[in-house]
C-alpha cells in the first residue's frame, strides 16, 4: 500500500523530517498537502474528426520561496497522486539548491505514442489554454518530463504567447535553443551528478581515474553519465544495462561502442567483447561506483547488503527504499540521494529562466561553471548536515530543504 502510492511515500518522508525538525502543527500541515490544484478536461479534435476528452492536472505544491517550477508528463498511467508526489519532490529539490522557486508539476493522462504529431500539437495547445490562468513566468513555470519534449515546450510557449498577446519565452523551460532554450540543458542532470560524484570521491579518498563504474539505465540520464564519467574523470565503465538487460567486461567497455550498439539496436545488449549481465546482477556488481539511472525501488532490503560499490549515485528518482537506505548507511556505503544528485536539470532550467528574463544568453562554459558552483555547494551542505545530525545523506537533504521552505513560510507570516 505504502509503495504503490507515491504521494503516501512523499507524505511519510515529510512526516519523518518534520519529526527530526520538531515542526509545529501548522508548519507540518502546510507541507503535507499541495497549496493549489487545478483539474481540467481538454477536448481534442482527432484527425478522423471525432472528439476525445483528456484529463489534465497542474499542481502548485508550495510557492513560499518563489514561482512554482516543475515538469509536465504526458503518460497513460498518470494519476493525481503521482503529480502531487512529484510536485512535493520539486519543492524540496528547488529549496535544497537554493533556487528562488517553489515546487509544481503537471500532467495529462494520454498515450502520446498513439497520437499523430498534429493531435499531439493540438493537445499541447489545448492543455495550455486550459491551465493558462494558473501558469506564467512569475507564477508557475513548467518544463519537459516523461514523454514531453522541447518541441512540445515550443508549442506551449507559442500558445501562451498568443493568449497574452506578446512573446513569453519565460513561460516554460527546456525549450529548443532557437526559442530561448539554454546551452547545456541536454546533459545537465548527468553533469550536475558528476560534480557531486567528484566531491564524494574526494571525501572518500577514491581516485576516480582508477575507479570502475556500473550503470543501470542507459537513457538520457544514464548515457550522458557514462560519457561524462569517462571524459571528465577517465574512470572505467565495467557494466551497463537498459530495460532489455545488460553487458559487462571487467577490463572496461568503451562508451562509444555502447552508444553505437544502442543506436543500432535500441539496446546495449551484444556489445562486442562483453558478457551478459542481468539488471539485478548489475546492482551487486564488483565496481567502485554504482549509478542508478532507471527506475524507482531497485535497491531494497533484499540486495542492499550485497552492494559492493563505495558510492551509489542516484540519478533516478526514488531508486532506494527506506529500508535499504538504513542498511547502506550502516554499511558505510556513500549514497548521493536523488534530489541532490539529479538536481542539475532543474538548476539549468532556472538558468534558462534567468537568461530569458535578461534577454542575454550565456555560453556553455558559463552554464557549466554556475552549475558546478551550485551542485558542489549543495553537496557539502548535505554532507555537513548529515555529520552534524548523525543522519544519512537523504535525511540530511530533507532537513535542509524543508527548513528552507518553512523559513520562507514563517517570514511571509503564513505559519
Ligand atoms: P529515459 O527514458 O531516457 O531512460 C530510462 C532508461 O532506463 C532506459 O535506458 C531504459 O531502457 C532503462 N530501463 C527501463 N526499465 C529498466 C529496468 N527494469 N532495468 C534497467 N533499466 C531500465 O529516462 P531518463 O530521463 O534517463 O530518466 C531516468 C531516471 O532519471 C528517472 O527516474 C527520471 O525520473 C530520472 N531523472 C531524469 C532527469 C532528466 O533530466 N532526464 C532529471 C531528473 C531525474
Amino acid at each position: 500500500m505504502l509503495k504503490s502510492n507515491p504521494f503516501t511515500v512523499a507524505q511519510k518522508q515529510i512526516n519523518d523530517c518534520a519529526d527530526v525538525l520538531m515542526l509545529k502543527h501548522a508548519e507540518r500541515a502546510m507541507l503535507l498537502r499541495p497549496m493549489r490544484e487545478l483539474h481540467v478536461s481538454i477536448p481534442l479534435r482527432m484527425d478522423d474528426g471525432s472528439i476525445r476528452v483528456f484529463q489534465g492536472f497542474r499542481i502548485h505544491y508550495n510557492d513560499a520561496r518563489g514561482p512554482c517550477k516543475g515538469g509536465i508528463r504526458f503518460h497513460p498511467d498518470e494519476t493525481i497522486d503521482t503529480v502531487r508526489a512529484l510536485a512535493a519532490w520539486m519543492t524540496w529539490k528547488c529549496s535544497l539548491l537554493d533556487l528562488p522557486l517553489g515546487g509544481g508539476k503537471g500532467g495529462v493522462v494520454c498515450n502520446p505514442k498513439e497520437l499523430s504529431q498534429a493531435e499531439l500539437e493540438r493537445l499541447s495547445r489545448g492543455y495550455v489554454r486550459a491551465i493558462g490562468d494558473f501558469i506564467g513566468p512569475d507564477k508557475d513555470v513548467p518544463a519537459p518530463d516523461v514523454y514531453t519534449t522541447p518541441q512540445i515546450m515550443a508549442w506551449m510557449m507559442d500558445e501562451y504567447s498568443k493568449m497574452v498577446g506578446k512573446n513569453q519565452f519565460g513561460l516554460i523551460t527546456g525549450k529548443p535553443l532557437h526559442l530561448g532554450g539554454s546551452a547545456g540543458r541536454g546533459d545537465a542532470t548527468a553533469r550536475g551528478g558528476m560534480f557531486t560524484l567528484r566531491e564524494a570521491a574526494k571525501k572518500l579518498g577514491l581516485a576516480l581515474k582508477n575507479a570502475t563504474v556500473a550503470i543501470q539505465g542507459f537513457g538520457n540520464a544514464g548515457s550522458f553519465a557514462a560519457r561524462l564519467i569517462e571524459s571528465m574523470f577517465g574512470s572505467t565503465i565495467v557494466a551497463c544495462s537498459d530495460s532489455k538487460g545488460g553487458v559487462c567486461n571487467h577490463a572496461g567497455i568503451s562508451v562509444e561502442r555502447i552508444c553505437e550498439r544502442k543506436n543500432e539496436t535500441s539496446s546495449v545488449i551484444g556489445v562486442q567483447g562483453c558478457s551478459d549481465i542481468s539488471n539485478e546482477e548489475i546492482i551487486e556488481m564488483d565496481a567502485d561506483i554504482l549509478v542508478l539511472a532507471a527506475l524507482e525501488n531497485v535497491v531494497t532490503d533484499k540486495n542492499a547488503d550485497k552492494i559492493k560499490a563505495k558510492i551509489v549515485m542516484e540519478l533516478a528518482n526514488g531508486p532506494t527504499t527506506p529500508e535499504a537506505d538504513a542498511i547502506l548507511y550502516k554499511r558505510g556505503v556513500h549514497v548521493i540521494p536523488d534530489f541532490l544528485c539529479n538536481a542539475g536539470g532543474v538548476t539549468v532550467s532556472y538558468f534558462e529562466m534567468v537568461q530569458n528574463s535578461y534577454m542575454y544568453y550565456w555560453d556553455i562554459n558559463e552554464v557549466h561553471q554556475q552549475l558546478d558552483r551550485r551542485m558542489t555547494h549543495a553537496y557539502h551542505k548535505v554532507l555537513e548536515t548529515s555529520k552534524n545530525y548523525r543522519i544519512n545523506m537523504r535525511q540530511a537533504a530533507y532537513v535542509l530543504a524543508v527548513q528552507g521552505v518553512v523559513e520562507a513560510m514563517k517570514l511571509r507570516g503564513w505559519v
